[in-house]
């Protein structure tokens, strides 16, 4: 084999702190074992047909070449329809709405744009694996606060007490991966009053938005009139038509911070793959007939249908996103990483060990599973998992 650094060179890198994603190694373990991948979040169902449609279009119209940075207008319109008919909220098209290279490299871009040295950002345990390097890699602190079980709500109270002189940001997630759980509009409220005198800046990821499930409404940062002007809010079309492979997302946030967010988008991303661009401005002119929140709440019931003969245990359904949590207990003392590798290597069903989401590795002994598949590779899934004894 060839040595790794050959030639003696020193990249020193500005993260040296993490591994892989979690969601790498595990879809990776899944493909090595031949396992039923619940892990990482995915569909494997087929997408809008239409979307394949309207790329041979747009290139047969000859959108080929660079769209402008903040995003093409057309999809920018159709986004801002979008939000108006979800969420009713006006936003203005050119200079709140800027189209990123997916939800990942938005959040990124949201840090580095506002983040120096010595800042500190509020963070919410579990958290998704990236908020955190995102804000080392920026010089900036985590501040991490619990989320409290047995739902997994925010307790306000420790919120205020984390707020410092150098707390430059907070970041949410709702519907919130891993747990599924759902921010209510009295936590909006209450995080308004928290943060209304200082200026505190609000990062709220909200790709799953539109997966809610049991007749509840999404309630985002955008409809808080007061801490709407201080937040940027993510979201995915990955999410919102079955397509994470296309990695387009956007960002809106007010002027002020759109702007910051240009400066760094502009020499990160430029811009983003223009006929794709095309065929979700299309899509998005004529939406689905069946809400996916339909869809994939019947998804999460067939789940945790098949889940209820195996020795897997919950706490409650998953009323938002892709995930249902699980605990092992009853079947095994192992840590979580092993249990996962242990679940996909014996078992063959692969998820993902909820331990990946905390900054000091706290295992509870839960596991994620994501239902966003075909029903039959949930009822295969779940015949595996029905045999599961340690
Ligand atoms: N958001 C997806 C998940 O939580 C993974 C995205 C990724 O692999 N970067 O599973």
């Amino acid at each position: 084999m060839e040595k790794i650094n050959p030639v003696g060179i020193f990249p020193a890198p500005r993260y040296k702190d993490s591994g892989t994603t979690i969601f790498t190694v595990m879809s990776s373990m899944a493909q090595q074992y031949n396992a039923i991948n619940l892990s990482q979040g995915f569909p494997d169902f087929d997408a809008d047909g239409r979307l394949g449609e309207f790329l041979l279009e747009a290139c047969s119209h000859g959108f080929h070449q660079y769209a402008p940075m903040t995003g093409l207008p057309m999809l920018r319109n159709e986004v801002s329809e979008y939000i108006f008919s979800t969420q009713e909220v006006r936003v203005d098209e050119d200079a709140e709405i800027t189209i990123t290279p997916g939800a990942t490299s938005a959040i990124f871009t949201a840090f580095t744009s506002i983040l120096q040295p010595g800042d500190e950002v509020i963070v919410f345990e579990p958290a998704y694996d990236s908020y955190i390097p995102n804000i080392e890699i920026n010089g900036a602190r985590a501040v991490t606060i619990p989320l409290s079980a047995p739902d997994f709500s925010i307790d306000w109270n420790l919120v205020k007490d984390a707020i410092s002189a150098r707390t430059k940001a907070i970041i949410l997630t709702t519907p919130h991966n891993p747990t599924g759980a759902t921010l209510k509009p009295n936590d909006w409220n209450t995080l308004a009053e928290l943060v209304r005198n200082t200026s505190i800046i609000i990062i709220s990821d909200e790709v799953y938005e539109q997966l809610v499930y049991d007749n509840e409404k999404h309630t985002g940062v955008l409809q808080h009139p007061e801490l709407r002007r201080r937040a940027f809010a993510i979201y995915s079309f990955g999410k919102t038509f079955h397509i994470t492979g296309w990695k387009i997302g956007y960002c809106i946030a007010p002027p002020v911070l759109t702007n910051a967010f240009r400066k760094i988008h502009q020499f990160l991303s430029f811009s983003v793959n223009t006929p794709a661009q095309y065929a979700l401005a299309r899509v998005l002119q004529q939406p689905p007939s069946q809400p996916a929140n339909i869809l994939l709440q019947q998804k999460r019931d067939l789940f945790l249908s098949l889940l209820g003969d195996t020795p897997f245990t919950f706490h409650r359904p998953s009323a938002g996103s892709y995930f249902q949590l699980a605990g092992y207990s009853r079947i095994s003392n192992l840590p979580d990483y092993e249990f996962a590798a242990w679940l996909t290597k014996n078992h063959g069903v692969a998820a993902i060990p909820v331990s990946a989401f905390y900054r000091n590795r706290k295992d509870d002994k839960i596991i994620r599973f994501c239902f966003a598949k075909k029903d039959e590779t949930l009822k295969s899934a779940g015949e595996r998992l029905k045999n599961v004894v340690d």
